[in-house]
């Protein structure tokens, strides 16, 4: 009787489960097919760039001008203004290039040619926060890799190819959306070879990333495991093509006032002298900085080649640091007060509270990241106390109070 039942049920064409076990089946003219048939299929029909997802169809309307692309950077990133313009005006030449090749094709009369991008500046002045930002408000996917994690072919690390497994899955595994993404590298500096001299020994942590990294900023088709991981040879591989993905680095590059100094004080020698010589602004070279510095730092001509836009981000000063305690969209001040209000409980911190945390992250050189974990130090007590707070009133942190939980 049971096997009768079963007999009648009806299969997913595919997968031959039957509806008892597949869930709802969809019916088709001589079949069915199940949830996650379908769910394979459209997988498929995507890497081969079959069907295309529309959370990453750009329209005409969708194109933010430059003025709104940064007037969306100034709700989370304080100051930067130089960095933001270039990024705007980046962004903005990235959709249009993807429109102007999608109209034209092959034809193309003129090849408009990507701008990737160098950012150059102190740890914890925002340089993932500027490009985190981007992504909120971007139509193309958007991938944040680390250059410390990748490694050459054959040793122990990330292919560089993983890079583009990461915007694979941040398209979710749309190729051709993939094609037309933002891939963030953060850390680049870090892959610059120990001296400009190129050794007899080669820099495996170093140079041979760079140019594994020039392959992909070439525009070359790659072939990347989908899983990410070590390609192995039973692997299926997703070929994606680099030539329009556009690449944006980020690095500290540690003592690269130094060469960016040299490279001025030699520059003036002999012609305009002192005039030029005093309008330096000492205390920020890296607002001087140019390619020839980074090939300086240890990277190869190449790489630096590929990124003809390069920019800098400023450090931060006392100002700027308290403005980001209260001022962006999620203001780590705003985020507790949120916290506390979901218990009930209004809070209100004195500005000498924001004082203490500004001179404590100067003191500790941590720039805006140190911010956040001195606030914590400051509030863990009380938000363990929170639940039992009297809600009829606000909870007035103040400086004496803040003091002793730094203290302790
Ligand atoms: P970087 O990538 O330059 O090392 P991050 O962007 O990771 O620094 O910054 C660390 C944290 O410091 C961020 O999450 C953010 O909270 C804060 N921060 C840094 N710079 C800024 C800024 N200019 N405006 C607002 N917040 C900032």
């Amino acid at each position: 009787m049971a096997n009768n039942k079963n007999h009648n049920e009806e299969h997913c064409s595919f997968c031959g489960r039957p509806a008892s076990q597949a869930g709802m089946l969809l019916s088709g003219m001589n079949g069915y097919i199940c949830a996650e048939c379908s769910h394979q299929a459209e997988h498929i029909f995507r890497e081969h760039g079959a069907v295309q997802s529309a959370k990453f169809e750009i329209q005409a309307s969708d194109i933010p001008t430059p003025a709104a692309i940064k007037n969306f950077l100034d709700l989370y990133v304080i100051g930067q203004d130089a960095a933001k313009r270039i990024l705007s005006v980046a962004v903005y030449n990235h959709y249009k290039r993807l429109k102007y090749n999608s109209e034209h094709g092959d034809k193309n009369e003129v090849e408009i040619e990507k701008s990737n991008i160098v950012m150059v500046g102190e740890t914890g002045t925002g340089k993932t926060l500027l490009a985190r930002t981007i992504a909120r408000l971007l139509k193309v996917p958007f991938c944040i890799a680390d250059a410390t994690t990748l490694t050459e072919a054959g040793y122990v690390g990330d292919d560089v190819e993983n890079v583009l497994v990461r915007l694979l899955q941040a398209a979710d595994y749309d190729v051709a959306a993939c094609e037309r993404g933002i891939v963030f590298i953060d850390e680049i500096d870090k892959i610059a070879r120990k001296s400009e001299n190129t050794s007899i020994t080669r820099d495996v942590s170093g140079e041979g990333v760079q140019q594994a990294l020039l392959k992909l900023l070439e525009g070359a088709e790659v072939n990347v495991p989908p899983e990410g991981g070590r390609k192995h040879p039973e692997q299926k591989l997703i070929k994606i093509n680099t030539r329009n993905i556009l690449f944006i680095c980020g690095g500290a590059f540690d003592g690269i006032e130094r060469a960016i100094g040299a490279r001025l004080n030699s520059n003036v020698i002999g012609f305009k002298g002192d005039e030029t010589r005093q309008t330096l602004d000492r205390d920020n070279m890296l607002q001087y900085v140019q390619p020839m510095d980074l090939k300086k730092f240890g990277l190869i001509p190449e790489l630096v080649g590929r990124f003809p836009v390069l920019t800098y981000l400023q450090p931060l000063d006392r100002e700027a640091l308290r403005r980001i305690l209260t001022e962006p969209k999620n203001a780590l001040v705003k985020q507790y007060q949120e916290l506390f209000l979901m218990d009930g409980v209004k809070l209100d911190i004195e500005p000498a509270v924001l004082d203490l945390v500004v001179d404590r992250a100067v003191e500790y050189h941590l720039g805006a990241r140190g911010l956040r974990s001195i606030m914590e130090g400051i509030m863990t007590d009380l938000m363990f106390d929170l639940p039992t707070l009297p809600k009829d009133r606000p909870f007035v942190l103040t400086r004496s109070l803040a003091e002793e939980k730094i203290r302790l």
